[in-house]
């Protein structure tokens, strides 16, 4: 690993002609491009001329960038795109990654919950841990700090509380892209999973996983409103992994039973787990569809800790089809990488020989894209990480992505690996907008039955 307070050191000492910020410029960059290539920083210098004193900082910053962006430079590079935050990492910050059980030590839950279901199952299931009563999950909330490492130490707090507003949401998408109008069942925050590239990291402003246990509220909320979310898809795996806890919520069975008597309305539980005993306990409904985030397993090692692997995803889909239920697929996100196209061919072999093609309602395909706040707190989390490694710039949203021809190549290369089969499912492209459809040849418009 490249120690930052080396690289800082020798920046300061080397650069000091120049201002801080400058330094930091080529600390970052310099860090960077060392630890894609796998070397010592030292070596990095050496095989390229930074070290002239005669180079003024602006030739400098141009030797560094078309080393670190070496296919954008050949395209042009936008340098006004370039994202070069100071060097800040603190080890202590790093993701603690030892126990894949989800067991909470500490469960804090206010008094309305305390005769739920969910509230006597986490009794039976943690017996150990220290159970508080709270006056509501807002009064913990505003003790905490949100830093990252309160974030570490979420998987020790579960919080059992009774919703009062937030039952449905609008999918924010992300501006300028086309919106799927996607509606999230705001049922719990936080994830047990520890995926490098997850969002929550960034987002989170809870010191735990929050659980709610008055689903009957939730399901008022929907009558209330099933005219307007006719016809739409709702899910519950945008804050949470859908499946990852349905052993301690048992959530599945009662929102199958409940979507059931509302057939117009498209229900998506969203999952990387194998956790599926509950939905086979129910009969499936055709409103219903249970889907799963796929990449190769080279990637879900190094990514997606604690989550089910391939394999056991694709066994858990092909069950649950076999149960008939409707099934859909979301590779995303895409993250290129040596290698990636026959990996992802791979996938998708897997994927059509596990699963009943007439029981697949859709396959979604977006690539690596993050908020700017996020790229400081992956790799203090996760410092031995290559997810940052690629060419990744502000994109017209002003999240981190890769290039729009690099991002069509991706989305060509996974739909043609699609299309190579005699099957035709329903693709669309998550947070793009129409310009990047067309370059692919996909038709911007949704299907959901
Ligand atoms: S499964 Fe989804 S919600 Fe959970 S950590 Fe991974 S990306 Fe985040």
């Amino acid at each position: 690993m490249n120690y930052p307070g080396k690289i800082k050191e020798y920046t300061d000492k080397k650069f000091k002609r120049y201002g801080l910020n400058k330094r930091n410029q080529i600390a970052r960059l310099l860090y960077e491009i060392s630890a894609r290539d796998n070397k010592d920083f030292r070596r990095t210098v050496k095989e390229l001329p930074i070290e002239d004193g005669n180079y003024r900082f602006d030739n400098i910053k141009e030797i560094l960038l078309k080393k670190r962006y070496p296919s954008e430079y050949e395209r042009g590079l936008d340098k006004s795109n370039i994202y070069i935050p100071k060097l800040k990492i603190d080890s202590s910050a790093e993701a603690k990654l030892k126990n894949r059980s989800y067991s909470p030590s500490e469960i804090y839950f206010e008094k309305s919950a305390a005769k739920s279901d969910l509230f006597e199952n986490a009794k039976a299931l943690f017996p150990d841990a220290k159970y508080k009563e709270i006056v509501s999950g807002k009064s913990r909330h505003e003790k905490s700090d949100y830093g990252i490492k309160t974030y570490n130490n979420r998987r020790e707090s579960l919080f059992i509380l009774n919703e009062k507003y937030d039952f449905i949401k609008d999918c924010p998408c992300t501006q300028g892209c086309l919106s799927c109008d996607y509606k999230i069942f705001n049922l719990g925050f936080g994830c047990p999973y520890e995926c490098t590239y997850c969002y929550l990291q960034s987002y989170t402003n809870t010191p735990g996983i929050m659980l709610p246990a008055n689903l009957n509220d939730y399901f008022k909320k929907i009558e209330n409103n099933s005219t307007y979310l006719s016809g739409k898809r709702i899910g519950s795996g945008e804050f949470t992994d859908s499946l990852a806890l349905d052993h301690i919520t048992g959530y599945s069975k009662r929102i199958i039973g409940f979507f059931k008597k509302h057939p117009d309305i498209i229900f998506e539980f969203k999952t990387k787990s194998d956790n599926i005993e509950n939905l086979l306990k129910v009969k499936s409904a055709g409103n219903i569809v249970i889907s799963w985030s796929l990449n190769p397993q080279n990637f879900i090692d190094k990514n997606e800790f604690y989550s089910a692997s391939l394999e056991k995803r694709l066994e858990a889909a092909s069950k649950c089809s076999r149960a008939g239920y409707s099934v859909g697929f979301h590779f995303d996100p895409v993250v290129p990488y040596l290698g990636y196209r026959s990996d992802y061919r791979e996938v998708i072999e897997l994927m059509f020989e596990a699963v009943n093609p007439e029981k697949v309602r859709w396959i979604s395909i977006g690539s690596f894209r993050f908020p700017r706040s996020l790229k400081r707190i992956i790799e203090n989390r996760f410092p031995e990480s290559s997810i940052l490694n690629g060419e990744l710039m502000i994109g017209f949203d002003g999240k981190l992505r890769y290039s729009r021809s690099k991002r069509a190549q991706i989305y060509k290369n996974i739909i043609k690996a699609v299309g190579d089969h005699s099957w035709k499912p329903y693709i669309y492209l998550c947070m793009e907008p129409a310009w990047v459809w067309e370059e692919t040849g996909l038709k911007p418009s949704w299907r959901w039955k």
